[in-house]
């Protein structure tokens, strides 16, 4: 029988693990998302790789470092045109996380993330290493066989996580005063796209604006940019994602099913993805050798 595994979500975490998983086990890799890529939390607008809140510890630290090394081979080798990632110049304010984004600047040059390349070019890469990707609105988890949960925010309800919590960040197209580079502080970015600059941060912890309009996040950007006073407006969105006081990446055995979970990623799901996904990896391959594995015959 073939084995195979059951992706649950088509987000930057998701595709990230069903990609690798696809790519370096012989299990049939099954994505299976609500909303496809393109249309999540992790297609908004274009992101600079970003060191962890150091709460997130030093295991997330070295996935961020392994997923700074991915994306940099994938803005530098010979697909680079395709994958939506590129290395820009850029300046992080203190060490650019949200829990730390006051004090010294640095100059450094990153990978930046475009989304709507970057998703697409993960789903071609899951699609030429055999695995499959079907819109499909779950009300749990598969029953069955070996799940990797990758979710995002709808884990507080599909694993039962009350730790999870909906957290808003919003996003901003502006006029470019010619900046040039990339800013990233205090939880806020600041990115050059397409002749236009793309502002995104979380909202502040305990905001209980009903209605943003976009006002504070563009008076927090200026803080960050003083030449950013007076650029106009053109687009303004408001997204949730999962926050979670720590990423979930756990095993959990249960009767006729094994459900891995990866996901409360907070705002640092693309600056760990490829760390998750080495992980994923794994604890996957463990599982499927360990004997107990095939004696189940759940996949
Ligand atoms: C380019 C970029 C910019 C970003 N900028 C910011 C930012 O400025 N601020 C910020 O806070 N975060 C930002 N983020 C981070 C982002 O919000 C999260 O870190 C990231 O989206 C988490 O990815 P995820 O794959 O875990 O979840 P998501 O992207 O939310 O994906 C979850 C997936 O699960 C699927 N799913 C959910 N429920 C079901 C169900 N019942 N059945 C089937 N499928 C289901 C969804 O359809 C979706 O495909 C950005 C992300 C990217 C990629």
């Amino acid at each position: 029988m073939s084995r195979r595994v059951i992706v649950v979500g088509a987000g930057v975490v998701g595709l990230t693990c069903a990609v690798r998983l696809a790519e370096s086990t012989d299990l049939l890799v099954d994505v299976l998302a609500r909303d496809l890529p393109g249309e999540n939390a992790s297609a908004l607008g274009p992101v600079p790789w970003l060191p962890p809140p150091a709460r997130l510890g030093p295991e997330a630290a070295a996935w961020a470092r392994l997923t700074r090394e991915r994306l940099g081979e994938l803005a530098e080798g010979s697909a680079s045109p395709e994958t939506g990632v590129v290395l820009l110049p850029g300046r992080l304010v203190g060490d650019g996380s949200p829990d730390g984004g006051r004090g010294d600047v640095q100059r450094v040059t990153a990978p930046v993330i475009f989304p709507v390349a970057y998703l697409r070019y993960l789903v071609r890469r899951l699609l030429a290493a055999g695995g499959t990707l079907t819109r499909m609105s779950l009300p749990t988890l598969p029953q069955r066989g070996l799940v990797l949960n990758c979710s995002g925010l709808a884990a507080r309800a599909l694993a039962e996580d009350l730790q999870v919590l909906p957290w808003r960040w919003q996003y901003l197209r502006v006029t470019d005063p010619g900046l040039g580079e990339w800013t990233a502080g205090s939880g806020v970015s600041i990115v050059p796209d397409r002749g236009l600059l793309a502002i995104a941060a979380d909202d502040e912890p305990g905001t209980d604006e009903p209605h943003p309009d976009g006002r504070s996040l563009l008076a927090r950007a200026v803080r960050l940019e003083p030449r950013l006073a007076g650029v106009e407006v053109s687009a303004h969105r408001a997204a949730l994602r999962a926050h979670r006081p720590g990423v979930q990446l756990s095993v959990r055995h249960e009767q006729e099913r094994t459900v891995l979970h990866c996901y409360g990623h907070g705002s640092a799901g693309p600056s760990l993805s490829w760390g998750c996904a080495e992980e994923v990896v794994r604890r996957v391959s463990s599982l499927v050798t360990a004997p107990a594995a095939a004696d189940t015959g759940l996949w």
